[in-house]
């Protein structure tokens, strides 16, 4: 039964009759009368039972302690006293029972009381319909936030009647502590919400368990609450707009769009909180998929080329995540960390010219700033989760740097890998700029060669015109160990005649708008923790998993 202000005075009348019937009460005494009887053994050798004897018994600690009363004529003193102690305990149960009901009731009022600024709201509403109900011209705009602004206020009415519905038509469950105990409930507290449709009161049972005094808020658990004011249809807007945009553009975008007063470090807090979430999440998916990887439960295979394509990206990250880095800003210091940043995407037709055409909305993204041990597997784990043993073709597209190959090699030693022509374009100018001066290109016939993968041709005649002066020949020379290094995965032509993609750009555009527009701002300095959450989240939203994701965190 919920009880209302109106209870107030009976219950106040309780307490008092049950502090009166206290009064009364002096000589207490714990422990019980019970009687016992002894069993004699006569000379004849026959037994015969004696008694009763009064015993008066008592517990002391783990013990029970009997003493035997000699004296009959205390007996009646013993039983009054004794009594006394039985009705001090049924008072002192009854003042604590109506102590709790009146501090639900004050808990109640004080969580139900709006806040200056809601009741302001209410107020605002009533007095703008009525000064626009009394304009002549109509205000299209005006009309629509009124009715939004009632509508949220309905709405959040509404939903304070069905929590509270809710909670006591709930099925009563036992509250288990952590250590095994049972939990009893110690009274109850309340707290205020901010949900999409605006502050909402609610007031809930706290349980403790006696023996190490761990407490627990069962409801709150029930509805995802935990230490948290913030609805989670809140905070699922909140990391949202958090990932979106930088904060402060978040809280204002929040308010704008969704009429929620939010503060830009509280949404920090969540989008980073959520992140995290979501990072747990995947490594959870990561150990199921690596555990079940090689099983040869789907033996169907797809018809689609299956590409795998990763890049990295600097991040710029504040002063102490970069102790000991070696950097290339002037002075050999570095200012950012790399995160790298992988997709995974298919490809089944071709466009009008006969290009390959990628398979629309098959990207799906994973990356993070961390060694690229870490990173290969993260990669090969979304890759199995999208069908890497199920492809038939199985391509990876990369810029060649040395890390690459020892991802292709660890985790699909089975795929064409290719390094992006257009980083090969890149370095073919660099030679001919070394060799040149700063204005020119490569000549024609290297660019012919590489196109054709003729790289063995390429390097021999470059070679073949090494300058003279010894570093712009070293230099020179690193180019040609890329050209070099790379060879097996520059077969242009043979890619070409098999409708490969032979460049990086997805991942590319990828480092762009997964990392760059969010993380890359001027002005900004990560943790890496911060970074990493954004970029999970970043990852999750724009790979289409965050419905996936939410809806995999309510029980
Ligand atoms: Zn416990």
């Amino acid at each position: 039964m919920r009880r209302t202000s109106a209870d107030y005075p009976s219950l106040q009348h309780q307490h008092q009759q049950l502090l009166q019937q206290l009064s009364g009460l002096q000589e207490l005494r714990r422990g019980s009368l019970t009687e016992q009887f002894l069993m004699v053994k006569r000379k004849d050798g026959s037994r015969v039972k004696r008694g009763p004897y009064p015993l008066l018994t008592r517990k002391q600690g783990q013990k029970t302690i009997s003493r035997r009363l000699t004296d009959p004529a205390l007996l009646p003193l013993y039983r009054r006293q004794i009594q006394a102690m039985r009705q001090f305990e049924g008072v002192v149960e009854g003042l604590v029972r109506v102590g709790e009901q009146l501090s639900d009731l004050v808990v109640a009022e004080a969580v139900q009381k709006k806040t200056p600024g809601e009741l302001e709201q209410a107020a605002e509403v009533r007095r703008l319909a009525v000064a626009l109900a009394a304009r002549q011209t109509p205000d299209f705009e005006a009309w629509e936030s009124l009715l939004l602004q009632a509508a949220r206020q309905g709405g959040a009415g509404v939903l304070t009647t069905l929590l509270r519905h809710w909670q006591q038509h709930a099925p009563r469950e036992v509250i288990l502590c952590p250590c095994g105990q049972r939990m009893r409930s110690r009274g109850r507290g309340g707290k205020r919400l901010l949900t999409t449709l605006g502050g909402v009161a609610f007031v809930r049972s706290f349980y403790q368990c006696r023996p190490c005094s761990r407490g627990r808020f069962p409801d709150d658990e029930r509805l995802d609450i935990i230490q948290t004011t913030y609805s989670p249809g809140v905070r699922r807007l909140m990391a949202r707009a958090g990932s979106q945009a930088q904060f402060e553009q978040a809280a204002e975008d929040l308010r704008c769009y969704a009429g929620l007063t939010v503060e830009a470090r509280e949404v920090e807090r969540v989008a980073e909180e959520v992140g995290h979430q979501v990072e747990r999440w995947l490594a959870a998916e990561q150990q199921q998929l690596l555990q079940a990887a090689g099983t040869p439960a789907r033996a169907v295979t797809f018809p689609a080329k299956f590409y795998i394509s990763f890049d990295g990206t600097g991040v710029p990250v504040r002063k102490n995540e970069l102790v000991g880095r070696r950097g290339k800003q002037a002075d050999g210091s570095a200012r950012t960390r790399e995160a790298k940043l992988g997709c995974v995407f298919t490809q089944i037709g071709l466009d009008r010219e006969g290009h390959p055409q990628r398979d629309p909305h098959s990207t799906t993204y994973v990356g993070a700033i961390e060694s690229s041990t870490l990173f290969g597997w993260r990669l090969y784990a979304e890759a199995l989760r999208r069908g890497l043993e199920q492809a038939q073709t199985v391509i990876v597209l990369t810029d060649g740097a040395r890390y690459n190959h020892t991802i292709v090699q660890t985790h699909f030693p089975q795929a064409v890998h290719i390094v992006d022509l257009f980083h090969a374009y890149e370095h073919l100018t660099a030679l001919a700029q070394i060799r040149w001066g700063q204005e020119a290109k490569a000549p024609k016939a290297w660019r012919r060669w590489l196109e054709a993968g003729d790289i063995d041709r390429l390097i021999r005649q470059a070679g073949q015109r090494l300058p003279a002066f010894t570093p712009s020949k070293r230099s020179m020379i690193k180019q040609l160990c890329y050209f070099e290094n790379n060879a097996p995965q520059m077969r242009y032509a043979e890619y070409r005649e098999k409708k490969f993609f032979v460049g990086s750009g997805v991942v590319e555009a990828g480092c762009r708008t997964v990392i760059g527009e969010r993380l890359k701002q001027s002005g900004m300095h990560w943790s890496v923790r911060g970074a990493n959450a954004i970029l999970a989240l970043r990852c999750c939203i724009l790979s289409g998993r965050f419905q996936d994701f939410w809806a995999s965190r309510t029980p």
